[in-house]
């Protein structure tokens, strides 16, 4: 009898990319894909960019991550449209919503996250949208194909930030509404929040800060009529797209008695507290040389870097494996910018700009007392390029920043 399959709940970036590293580090093996959502895996950062702002008739294609026949050609079993409903460590199987109960020889899960919805009276009506899958983004893409609306965009995070970029570009009026005083508060430096907000309004948005949403309001039709702040004020909408954050998906994770504390909890080698399982991606939450302590990721790269990080280790052994340390990087497209970055700047308490602001050209670096903690690039290449070498080089940032963890 054959052994069992290596299965991978989650078929997103990170699930596939899993299958592909395990399959290129020389596993031939059997392997099962198993995705809830009902297309073959793709990518997400187009969705909330170039795909928005595509034709009605561009479909799951363009964002594909890899071509049809590549599964077959790969003898990688991808079941679309199916989920894991349960997991049995005992009998080492999952539980299929098509009521397939498949063996495994290790699991990954690659669960990734869902959208955090607006909880106020009016959040579920259908015009106030969140962005997600291609289905959310084609959605979306087919309202903004409307000749003028009045958008509001919940949320100054990156993809509040990019959807707000789209919709301005289509021709809508945007306005931003934020909970905090500046746009992408939690991950990036002041200036390059300063920036983005600077940009944003150059271009025609308008941003409120540090504004709650009470309700959303309809006309009787249902059709959207107000946004309504605490406080009092209201905003005119015709459409509501809520970018709010994630929740990383460890239902799964959970009902199995793995240990979850907002993620599914790795070790260096990405195993949870059963060492048959391992979790990558949006969902793990793992411990980074480049963090203070443990952290959870939501990038791609982390998506792709786990997923690789998992394939050496199954296919090499715990021996000849290197634990995950990749240095963490970033980019998001808004307007004709790019912003890159690298490392995880929370925490610094110092910056230094090189470039300018007013040129569309600048980097900041970001440190902790002496130490480098990331950098920061707008329209500015190479810098974030060589940000990445020599954040690699550095020892881990506990040991970079022992006077600041003291403090
Ligand atoms: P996902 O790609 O979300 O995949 C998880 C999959 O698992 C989903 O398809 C889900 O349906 C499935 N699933 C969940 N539970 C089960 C189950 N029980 N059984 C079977 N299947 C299940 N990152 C960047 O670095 N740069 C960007 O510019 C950028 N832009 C983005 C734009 C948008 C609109 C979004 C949504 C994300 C963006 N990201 C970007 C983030 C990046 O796409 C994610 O970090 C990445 O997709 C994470 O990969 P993942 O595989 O962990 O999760």
């Amino acid at each position: 009898m054959s052994a069992p399959p290596i299965v991978i709940a989650g078929a997103g970036q990170a699930g596939l990319e899993a299958a592909a590293a395990l399959r290129e580090a020389g596993y031939n093996g059997p392997l099962s894909l198993i995705g809830a959502e009902p297309h073959a895996p793709y990518e997400r950062p187009p969705l909330s960019k170039q795909f928005l702002a595509s034709d009605a008739d561009a479909g799951p294609d363009v964002v594909a991550l890899r071509g049809a026949d590549y599964y077959q050609k790969q003898s990688i079993d991808l079941q679309s449209g199916v989920a894991v409903r349960g997991i049995d460590r005992k009998r080492r199987t999952a539980l299929l919503s098509s009521g397939e109960r498949l063996r495994y020889s290790k699991l990954i899960l690659a669960t990734g996250s869902t959208p955090r919805r607006l909880n106020v009276p009016g959040a579920g009506n259908p015009d106030v949208m969140v962005l997600r899958s291609l289905d959310d983004a084609a959605a979306l893409r087919g309202r903004l194909a409307a000749a003028y609306l009045r958008v509001v965009v919940i949320g100054a995070g990156f993809i509040g930030l990019e959807v707000a970029a789209a919709a301005r570009a289509a021709g809508h009026d945007v306005t931003l509404v934020e909970a905090l005083d500046r746009v992408i508060a939690r991950a990036v430096s002041a200036p390059v929040s300063q920036y983005l907000a600077d940009l944003h309004r150059d271009r025609g948005v308008r941003i409120l800060f540090e504004r709650r949403v009470e309700a959303i309001d309809a006309y009787r039709g249902g059709a959207l009529r107000t946004v309504r702040l605490a406080g009092g004020e209201v905003i005119p909408a015709d459409l509501v797209v809520v970018g709010i954050g994630v929740t990383p998906d460890t239902a799964l994770a959970q009902d199995a008695g793995l240990e979850v504390a907002d993620g599914i909890v790795v070790d260096e080698y990405l195993r949870t507290s059963d060492p048959d399982i391992h979790a990558i991606g949006d969902c793990a939450r793992f411990p980074s040389p480049h963090a203070d302590g443990a952290v959870r990721l939501e990038s791609v790269q982390n998506a792709v870097d786990q997923a690789r990080c998992v394939a050496e280790y199954i296919t090499r052994g715990a021996a000849q494996a290197a634990p995950y340390a990749a240095v963490p990087w970033f980019w998001s497209d808004q307007y004709t910018d790019k912003l890159q970055i690298a490392g995880i700047t929370t925490g610094h308490d110092r910056v230094e700009i090189v470039g300018d602001p007013a040129e569309h050209s600048f980097s900041v670096y970001c440190f902790a007392g002496q130490h480098l903690l990331g950098v920061e690039s707008v329209n500015r290449p190479v810098d974030h390029i060589r940000g990445r070498r020599q954040l690699a080089q550095l020892p881990a940032r506990a040991a970079r920043t022992p006077e600041i963890r003291a403090a």
